[in-house]
């Protein structure tokens, strides 16, 4: 069986192996050791990568008979001593991750007797999933700030990390933050005297070099609570980041970050009102211009046919003044505005005493058209990509 070196050489980046057994699985070579520094998924922590007697490894994990295996790019044999080595970088971000997650979740049973079910260790932010004692899937802004306080105290206390294989006397007499899920060869990690918890992955001597940990995202998935988080030089980046983005914005509002949400709610009332006033005009225009089209509205079987593409209006302005052209009696209307994110909105209306049926010419015209609608005989919506389906339903009517 493979010796696990990480479990007490967790800073160990190189070492000699010799190569036990090689098989080939889906067109890759994997690789057995008869000692590993490599880490294999397990426990929510990504496996590490490096480079094995010169061939790239691609992944490493834990076979059912407890083996690790290596696949590597590259080929090797059964009784070759190889020199090993392992992507620091990678496996570092990963320690600081997958510590920040202890101390979270153990801040999260301390402070409000949620206990964590899953470690998701993702290419940007990580995640747990907590069951809190109420059920709940919210914790509100204090509360959040009250867990990242604790945790990001102890680190820069520089707690103490241990991790060691106690015998059954000893592991039963310790308060560890779960039950374990193993029964034999129980790994334990203790971070300073707030968080131990059995676990066989990697983590850093003391809590500083986690650097920091911050939650980046709160919400309900799957009746649990999700907590997202990031850790050491991810935190930085993030940090980074944000300040990048929130200075920018900043500037183009001519203010301090601070004062950002109150610059951006000023111009969204702006905005509205701008809106209001623009939706004003378009109507009292539109309303002059059905003035017209009524002028020059054709005779068709009896009834006015007025029909015209009127300026950009909401739906509500539109209908209001398709329901004032029918009221008066005898007219058919068909009208298109033009949509503000392109395209046409189309109504047909006709008054009670004609007896056309609008409905069906909408969803004829429509359908000729590219567009898509329909609705009662008397009035009927929709939307086209262009208002040539106004002369289409009238080509149509006229027929
Ligand atoms: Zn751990």
């Amino acid at each position: 069986m493979t010796e696990r070196l990480y479990y007490d050489q967790t800073y160990l980046t190189k070492f000699s192996a010799e190569v036990t057994a090689v098989r080939e699985k889906d067109g890759k070579t994997e690789i057995t050791l008869n000692q590993s520094a490599f880490y294999p998924t397990s426990g929510g922590q990504p496996y590490d990568t490096g480079v094995i007697g010169g061939a790239k490894v691609e992944d490493v994990y834990v076979a059912p008979d407890g083996e690790v295996r290596h696949v590597i790019d590259g080929k090797l044999n059964a009784g070759d001593a190889v020199d090993c080595e392992i992507d620091w970088a990678r496996r570092f971000d990963h320690m600081q991750q997958h510590a920040g997650e202890h101390m979270l979740a153990g801040a999260v049973y301390r402070l409000y007797g949620g206990n964590t079910i899953g470690l998701h260790l993702g290419a940007d932010m990580s995640t747990i999933d907590v069951t809190m004692p109420d059920g709940s899937t919210h914790l509100t802004e204090e509360q959040i700030y009250a867990l990242e306080m604790d945790v990001n105290e102890q680190i820069h206390q520089d707690v103490p990390i241990k991790c060691w294989f106690p015998d059954e006397e000893e592991l039963n007499a310790l308060p560890l933050r779960k039950a374990p899920t193993v029964k034999e060869h129980v790994r334990i990690v203790a971070i300073g005297d707030k968080e131990m918890v059995a676990c066989g992955g990697t983590h850093p001597s003391s809590a500083g070099q986690i650097g920091m940990v911050k939650i980046v995202d709160a919400r309900p998935a799957k009746g649990k609570m999700r907590l997202g988080f990031v850790c050491g030089m991810r935190a930085f980046k993030d940090y980074q980041m944000r300040m990048k983005v929130s200075d920018q914005s900043a500037e183009m509002f001519s203010t301090k970050v601070e004062k950002l949400p109150e610059a951006i709610a000023r111009m969204q009332e702006n905005i509205s009102a701008l809106q209001r006033e623009l939706n004003a005009l378009r109507r009292e225009q539109a309303l002059q211009q059905v003035a017209g089209l009524m002028e020059n509205a054709k005779e068709i079987g009896g009834a006015k046919l007025v029909c015209g593409t009127l300026p950009a209006l909401t739906p509500d302005a539109l209908r209001e003044l398709a329901s004032g052209l029918i009221e008066k009696g005898g007219v058919i209307a068909l009208l298109a505005s033009p949509k503000d994110g392109g395209g046409y909105l189309t109504l047909f209306a006709r008054s009670a005493d004609v007896s056309c049926d609008v409905g069906k010419l909408l969803r004829q015209a429509s359908t000729a058209c590219g567009g898509k609608g329909g609705g009662k005989p008397d009035f009927a919506q929709g939307s086209a990509p262009t208002d040539e389906v106004i002369m289409k339903a009238a080509e149509l009517l006229a027929e």
